[in-house]
């Protein structure tokens, strides 16, 4: 088996959604940029995203606060992380 892309460890544990100002749905995204990740020449996640996106907050809409760093058991940057979903996913 070959090494597989880096992905992101978010358990889904929905804690950091608590305290989003900008109601962010984190975890979500972070899947569908893990499904980017393992299969990019698949459009089903910028696909999804998009809808998403166009019914809620964006990745982009992240203003930086880290309140949600604080929450994760994981210690995920996810600030860093959503301008990657925003990169890989926004305008596709
Ligand atoms: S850094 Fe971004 S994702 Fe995290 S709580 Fe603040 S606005 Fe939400
Ligand atoms: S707190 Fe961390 S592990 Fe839990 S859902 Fe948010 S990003 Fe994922």
């Amino acid at each position: 088996m070959g090494k597989g892309p880096k992905l992101v460890g978010c358990t889904s544990c929905r804690r950091c959604l608590a305290v989003c100002p900008q109601h962010i749905p984190i975890p979500t995204y972070l899947r569908l940029l893990n499904d980017h990740l393992r299969a990019p020449e698949s459009g089903e996640p910028a696909v999804r995203y998009a809808e998403l996106a166009a019914e809620g907050p964006a990745a982009s809409d992240c203003v930086g606060c880290r309140a949600c760093c604080t929450t994760c058991m994981e210690y995920i940057m996810i600030p860093e992380m959503l301008a990657e979903v925003a990169g890989a996913l926004e305008g596709k």
